[in-house]
């Protein structure tokens, strides 16, 4: 696996890569701190395109003031040895100058409206910030498909509304959530919560459960659903009583091109949760059937 740090340097690679008919390159953006979640993205990659490109970029664009990005797990060795064992045949790892070789406050890609639904209410300018970097990135890799989680729905969203709007030839691949056994969804902000944290965290999947099954029993209401969700999260806060705090910042019921809420559960709706357990926001959601 190459390690490449220039944006001409992952270019060149693309286009070389690109020359011989038939052939397609894929690109994983992360952040890093790698775990099964991003290997199942490196693995739908490499099962859909002859070449593979991993990013790892911690944006700052993204994180508002006061956010985690000075703390933001860092682990680039693990990193390089997951990618290549799942098989990435790039990584790509710029830095910050690179990327924004004119300073933070340059150009920037804004989703009006979109970009200020769910966690964008919650996280002002987050998906600008998101926007503008994956921008970037498929202007530099010119990828011909580029994957990202469903776990972050809203930024699937945004992603395929900016390829959309700006006419970028990329096709964006979403893959499933990959969990814990015990169904907490991947993230590498798990690595924030504590023992008890970790316990409390489980609330956000067992909301999302309860609301797959009402529904798999034709519960499709969306305020039902909702309040279904809620009395998952008012049953934890009495269950666990004293300790970390689990805060709901958002339940909703949406329509996963748009963002915006549905009164009914049609398929394909996405159903979605972000709380903060302790000082740590996590988020959770299901596409319904
Ligand atoms: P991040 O490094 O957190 O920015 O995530 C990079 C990509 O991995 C994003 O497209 C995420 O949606 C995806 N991802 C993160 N966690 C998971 C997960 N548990 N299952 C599947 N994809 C994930």
């Amino acid at each position: 696996m190459q390690i490449i740090r220039t944006v001409d340097d992952l270019r060149r690679w693309s286009r070389a890569s690109r020359s011989t008919p038939g052939n397609m390159v894929g690109l994983v953006p992360t952040m890093g701190a790698l775990h099964a979640g991003h290997a199942s993205l490196i693995r739908a990659a490499r099962d859909a395109c002859t070449h593979v490109a991993v990013s790892l970029f911690v944006n700052p664009t993204q994180f508002g003031p006061g956010e985690d990005y000075s703390r933001y797990p860092r682990s680039f060795d693990a990193d390089c040895a997951l990618a290549e064992r799942e098989g990435a045949d790039v990584l790509f790892a710029p830095s910050v100058d690179e990327l924004y070789p004119n300073g933070p406050a340059s150009t920037f890609v804004d989703i009006a409206g979109l970009g200020d639904r769910l966690d964008g209410a919650s996280r002002p300018g987050h998906f600008r910030g998101v926007a503008t970097v994956v921008a970037k990135l498929l202007i530099a890799a010119e990828p011909d498909r580029a994957f990202f989680g469903q776990k972050d729905a809203a930024q699937v969203a945004v992603v395929r509304r900016m390829v959309a709007d700006l006419g970028f030839a990329t096709e964006i691949v979403a893959c499933p959530i990959v969990r814990d056994a015990d169904g907490l969804a991947l993230s590498s902000r798990n690595a924030y919560l504590s023992p008890a944290e970790r316990a409390r965290a489980l609330t956000l999947s067992r909301a999302i459960r309860a609301v797959e099954s009402l529904v798999a029993q034709g519960e499709c209401r969306g305020q039902m659903l909702i309040a279904s969700a809620d009395g998952v999260f008012s049953d934890a806060c009495s269950a666990f009583g004293s300790g970390p705090e689990i805060r709901i910042d958002y339940i909703a019921l949406v329509d996963w091109a748009t963002l915006l809420p549905v009164e009914t559960a049609a398929p394909g709706a996405l159903f979605a949760v972000a709380a903060y357990i302790g000082a740590t926001r996590l988020i959770d959601n299901t596409i319904l059937k």
